[in-house]
């Protein structure tokens, strides 16, 4: 045995509150001792002293087994040369992930605590502790380093007690954890502010006892008679505000501490939730409750769960008394939070819960209550964080939904650096860019100045600012692309006209509706402004090209009793040169002029061959063929090309070729020929397609 009586003493409390693991806390004692045999603490004690002051901490709180042992092993890992896989192997996974998580969170130091960032170092050392109770050792193990603070040179006090006071109190509040949030206030306050805390202190050490005088004689009394009287058993108590929470309402309310009457505080602590109003009527029947002073945190629990009525009244001689009423459930976690949940009563066995599950328990508890969503909103935006918290390669934190990529990232940090993101580094080493960041990466962003946003990234990207900014990029490209497109379907127009493009655009835009250059060419490129429709605008009146029938031709449309159907061999739609056929059983069959059975019927019967014109609105088969370099997805791009342009496909056959190209045959619906001209320089803008057109046997 390592240990000598004085240590024995020194964890005997431990030993005793689990009586039937004695072997595995003297394991785990006598292993501190060992790894920690020559470290001193800077106050001249052995170093174990202070974890095993941690885990008397955590036994305060009730915390379970693995807990303890793990608040007396929290600085092997760190301090010594311990190994994760050590502790795993002689204290189980649960202690070994406990101790892990606190030395990961104690590297993790902010740069500047004023920093407005200070809130997400917060949530990220919460986050970051998958399992709370790394927190809550955490939290224990700063409690004790605070008790023993004056031992350090003075700089590096006001630094521990200013990280102290920003980050580790606050998150002692949000868990709920009022003992030890107001141990670390008030020793910080200590340290940050000596003269001001020495004034409030002998500020409450003055009156405190003429007002437990007054509480004992006029506030507790009639209080109790009445309850007796009603059968509702109940606990009185009073305990004074803390310190630095009076110092605070000084400063809040612009007050003399002498105009601070409610230092000290009467709590009624009941059985039951529904004594709790029971005992708030009595004591609003007594004492006469101050207007606007009644709060009811039991129907809407605070964000950190704390649930107690509040009301001040007016005792006698006018003095004002603040008095809490809540139930011992209330109580135990009001002052303990979360690690209440942990806690275990007399004679039970240690209840080891699981990650988090105490929080379904409350949310059963209060679901009837009428702001239960707000509640759980705000628990889940406490607690359950749907952040992930991430550092850029200077250390700067940067906060993005949970399942955020490395190109959320870069769009978050600039709009350039996304668009021309080529790569990410995690913790040094090249992810994919649909990587799910990781609480506390660090994030590097490889860019290249060519690089473009992949319309891809929209499939994994959470953040609206990346989608937004990847689909504007995109857009900026296929507009682009319109335009050169459209300046080079004009620029065949030059010769007939005589004049440069520009000039052609200037006619358009007078003789259109269309207001801007951009506009005219993007909507040539789509089909939407027909090259036809150019030269009717632009022509003399008498030299147009008229759409209108040609003499002698007839218009299917004017002969309404004419049966007329579309051939299904060429598919011919609106808008396109046709024929009509005399049938003897469907009428007149339209066939489009470059249809093979056309020009062999116009060769044999060309009695039975009418020219005709033919401008019907409504859907048209029309069947289209496709060769490309035959890589992966392009059938699907072409596809959503295709649907993207709003037309319906009926039919897609795809076949290699071995030479290397893919041949796909469509058949699709379209509303005229522009439609289908539109989308046909859609595909062929498809990277890889070399070839598409109709077809039309
Ligand atoms: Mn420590």
């Amino acid at each position: 045995m390592l240990l000598d009586d004085k240590d024995v003493r020194n964890y005997t409390d431990i030993l005793n509150a689990f009586p039937d693991k004695r072997e595995i806390i003297i394991k785990a004692i006598e292993f501190i001792y060992e790894k920690h045999k020559h470290q001193k603490r800077k106050s001249g004690e052995p170093y174990v002293n202070h974890p095993i002051e941690v885990a008397k901490i955590l036994l305060d709180m009730n915390m379970d087994l693995e807990t303890v042992i793990a608040g007396l092993l929290h600085d092997t890992l760190e301090d010594t040369d311990t190994t994760y896989e050590e502790i795993e192997g002689m204290f189980g996974k649960q202690v070994a992930d406990i101790v892990n998580g606190v030395s990961k969170i104690s590297k993790i130091k902010p740069k500047n605590i004023a920093d407005p960032e200070v809130e997400n170092y917060r949530k990220m050392l919460i986050a970051m502790s998958k399992d709370i109770r790394v927190i809550i050792v955490k939290l224990a193990d700063r409690l004790h380093n605070m008790r023993t603070l004056h031992f350090l040179p003075k700089e590096k006090i006001i630094r521990i007690a200013k990280e102290t006071m920003s980050i580790y109190a606050p998150i002692a509040h949000r868990l709920g954890m009022w003992d030890i949030k107001t141990e670390l206030e008030d020793l910080c306050f200590m340290y940050l502010f000596p003269a001001e805390y020495e004034k409030v202190r002998k500020f409450v050490a003055r009156s405190r006892e003429a007002l437990e005088t007054y509480i004992k004689k006029y506030i507790i009394p009639p209080i109790k008679k009445e309850l007796d009287r009603t059968g509702i058993k109940a606990d009185i108590k009073y305990r004074s505000k803390h310190l630095y929470s009076i110092w605070q309402k000084t400063i809040r309310k612009g007050i003399k501490l002498e105009d601070v009457h409610d230092i000290l505080g009467v709590r009624i602590i009941v059985n039951e939730v529904r004594d709790c109003y029971i005992v708030l009527g009595i004591v609003h029947n007594i004492f006469k409750p101050v207007p606007g002073k009644f709060d009811d945190y039991i129907s809407l629990p605070k964000p950190n769960l704390y649930q107690s009525l509040h009301t001040t009244v007016i005792g006698p001689k006018g003095r004002m008394v603040e008095i809490q009423i809540r139930t011992y459930e209330m109580h135990e976690r009001a002052e303990k939070g979360i690690a209440a949940h942990w806690a275990y009563k007399e004679g039970k066995k240690p209840k080891i819960k699981e990650n988090f599950s105490w929080l379904q328990e409350i949310i059963e508890n209060i679901k009837g209550s009428k702001n239960t969503a707000d509640v759980i909103n705000s628990i889940k935006e406490n607690l359950f964080f749907e952040e992930v918290f991430v550092f850029t390669p200077a250390g700067d934190i940067v906060v993005l939904p949970a399942g955020a990529t490395p190109v959320d990232f870069a769009y978050h940090i600039h709009t350039d650096i996304g668009n021309h993101c080529a790569g990410a580094k995690v913790n040094g080493r090249i992810v994919p860019l649909s990587y799910r960041l990781q609480q506390g990466d660090q994030v590097e962003i490889l860019t290249h100045p060519h690089k473009k946003p992949n319309p891809q990234w929209l499939s994994f990207v959470v953040t609206s600012k990346a989608k937004n900014k990847i689909k504007q990029a995109l857009n900026q490209e296929k507009k682009e692309k319109y335009r050169s497109q459209g300046v080079k379907l004009l620029e065949k127009l030059k010769e007939r006209f005589n004049m440069p493009v520009e000039n052609i655009v200037e006619m358009i835009k007078e003789k259109t509706r269309y207001v801007s250059e951009e506009d005219i060419l993007i909507n040539i490129a789509k089909g939407k402004l027909s090259i036809k429709q150019i030269i009717n605008l632009l022509s003399p009146s008498e030299k147009k090209v008229k759409e209108e029938k040609p003499e002698g031709s007839l218009s299917i449309e004017d002969l309404k009793n004419v049966m007329y159907s579309v051939a299904d061999c060429c598919k011919p739609v609106a808008g396109d040169k046709v024929y009509g056929v005399l049938t003897r059983l469907k009428g007149v069959v339209i066939h489009h002029e470059e249809c093979p059975n056309l020009k062999y019927i116009k060769a044999k019967f060309p009695e039975k061959v009418l020219e005709v014109s033919w401008n019907a609105k409504g859907k048209f088969k029309a069947r289209l063929k496709v060769l490309a370099k035959d890589r992966m997805g392009i059938l699907s791009e072409i596809t959503s090309v295709i649907s993207e342009k709003g037309a319906n496909i009926r039919e897609a056959k795809a076949k290699s070729l071995t030479t290397g190209i893919a041949l796909m045959d469509f058949i699709i619906d379209v509303r005229d020929k522009d439609h289908l001209n539109s989308i046909i320089s859609a595909i062929r803008e498809v990277e890889n397609v070399e070839e598409c057109g109709r077809v039309f046997t």
